[in-house]
């Protein structure tokens, strides 16, 4: 846990959130400002701040959030049309919260290259 990080806090529980999936490593939860029909986050429960800073020791962790997006996907039925799941990294990334987060965005088909 990292004591300013709003993820962290989400976890803990101490700010709303609409949760939508979670497990032991994982919780899964509505992005505030979505910018598809489908935009959840998902995230570890550990604090880690991006892809960047993954040990080899949370490799578990990173297979669990990414089972956990292709079962939620499958769940709510957006599998058979696809989907996007992205993940930004820093400053030129476009990283504004600085702990681990994929979002997975479904439900209208997406471009690329993206802005
Ligand atoms: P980033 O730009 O770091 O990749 O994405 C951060 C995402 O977190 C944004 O899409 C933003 O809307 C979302 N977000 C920021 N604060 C909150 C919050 O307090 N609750 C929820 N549900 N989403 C948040
Ligand atoms: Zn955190």
């Amino acid at each position: 846990m990292s004591e300013n990080c709003i993820f962290c806090k989400i976890i803990k529980k101490e700010i709303n959130s609409n949760i939508v999936y979670e497990d032991n490593n994982v919780i899964g939860f509505k992005d505030l400002n979505p910018v598809s029909p489908t935009h959840v986050l998902f995230i570890p429960k550990k604090h880690i701040q991006s892809i960047d800073h993954i040990e080899l020791e949370d490799s578990s962790i990173i297979s669990a959030i990414l089972l956990g997006i292709s079962k939620y996907a499958k769940q709510i039925g957006i599998s058979e049309n696809g989907y996007r799941v992205v993940s930004n990294i820093g400053k030129f990334g476009g990283q504004t919260v600085l702990h681990l987060h994929f979002h997975l965005l479904g439900g209208r088909a997406h471009f690329w290259p993206p802005g």
